[in-house]
């Protein structure tokens, strides 16, 4: 085929965010001198040139009706420069270039039932996954449950009251695009994978089923005359790794999908390395639409760590400094035999030699 006739190709990637930026931020790009906090949910970025803009930071549910969303934008063009973003919190940000115009701006984003805040030292909104809305694997929901559970958390939206940031994640399973986070509320399963093995042969590709067990429980079988598949359950961990491509391997359960959390994740800052999170919690009732149990214990842990943590200290910090089994004392929580790694391929993340230390 000549090269003239091949069809081009189709680019359907991210937009070039530089058009949809304020001309203040653009004209300024890499050239800023100092950002500070002038009120919670409020952000002044100072440029070289002397040119300054304001930030201003509002919770949302993420998953936007149409009608909130032109509530939303209409605001912006009505009180702000006719600029919003959203954040990877789902926080929206109005950015202006006169700063007569932020108090009126928060006015009308508080008249309109929104929040201001999610800046600074406080508790911005949670990270979150799809849930039932957008996925085919999911155990539990997600936006619906970050609302809920912000709803709980909003004077520490609101305010600068938290020794450092903290950021929350939730994954409504347990493999995927989930959180790691200050603290992560992620779906947890408790039994193995039960097949519908009438559907496995017509529905499956059973070689790539069996490639995606990290522990090797998959085999092929023979069930009825059929091809279908096994589950070595002494091996399985119940990942749930085997759902997404053959949804007759059934695990989500309304009574055995549990919640987990877990505490000290960060990817990185510019103080430390990043920290892997530790499991603080598991077998908690997954209860949509307001999941109570999972947002007790999240409030337990946040009570504690203001009171006890330094100015600064961020959730990895804190137990860095008292140590896990402080944590467990102060924030009442059962330290169980779940919280101990006896997985076979453990011993790669154990600190396993007293010469070696990660
Ligand atoms: S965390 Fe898992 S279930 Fe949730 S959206 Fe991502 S892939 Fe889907
Ligand atoms: S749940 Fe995970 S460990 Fe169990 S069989 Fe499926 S992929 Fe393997």
């Amino acid at each position: 085929m000549a090269m003239s006739d091949m069809r081009p190709p189709i680019e359907s990637g991210c937009p070039d965010g530089f058009q949809y930026m304020h001309p203040v931020m653009r004209k300024n790009f890499g050239q800023w001198k100092y950002h500070d906090d002038p009120r919670p949910g409020v952000l002044r970025h100072v440029a070289h040139s002397g040119d300054v803009v304001w930030t201003v930071k509002v919770g949302t549910q993420r998953i936007l009706d149409i009608f909130t969303l032109r509530t939303l934008c209409d605001i912006g063009d009505k009180y702000a420069d006719g600029y919003i973003r959203f954040t990877l919190r789902s926080n929206l940000e109005y950015t202006v270039a006169d700063e007569a115009k932020v108090e009126p701006l928060i006015k009308a984003v508080e008249d309109a039932g929104f929040v201001v805040g999610g800046t600074k030292n406080s508790v911005t909104s949670l990270s979150h996954t799809q849930g039932w809305l957008h996925c085919d694997i999911p155990g539990t929901d997600a936006s619906g449950v970050v609302k809920s559970m912000m709803d709980e958390l909003i004077d520490d939206f609101k305010s600068w009251n938290m020794p450092n940031r903290v950021h929350i994640t939730t994954s409504c399973c347990q493999i995927n695009c989930g959180g790691q986070g200050d603290i992560a509320i992620n779906v947890q399963h408790t039994k193995p994978p039960k097949i519908n093995h009438d559907l496995v042969s017509n529905v499956c590709e059973r070689p790539s089923v069996v490639a995606r067990c990290p522990v090797a429980a998959i085999r092929p079988a023979l069930v009825d005359g059929k091809p279908s598949l096994e589950v070595d359950e002494k091996k399985c961990i119940c990942c749930g790794a085997c759902f997404p491509p053959c949804p007759p391997m059934q695990i989500n359960d309304a009574e055995h999908t549990k919640l987990a959390i877990w505490v000290g994740g960060n990817h990185s800052n510019a103080r430390g390395k990043p920290t892997f999170q530790k499991l603080v919690a598991s077998g908690i009732p997954n209860n949509p639409p307001r999941w109570p149990e999972a947002t007790a214990i999240v409030k337990r842990i946040l009570k504690v760590y203001k009171e006890d943590a330094k100015d600064w200290e961020r959730i990895n910090d804190w137990v860095e400094r008292i140590g896990w089994p402080r944590f467990f004392e102060k924030t009442g929580l059962p330290f169980t035999k779940y919280h101990v790694d006896n997985w076979v391929g453990a011993r790669a993340n154990l600190n396993a030699s007293t010469h070696i230390r990660f």
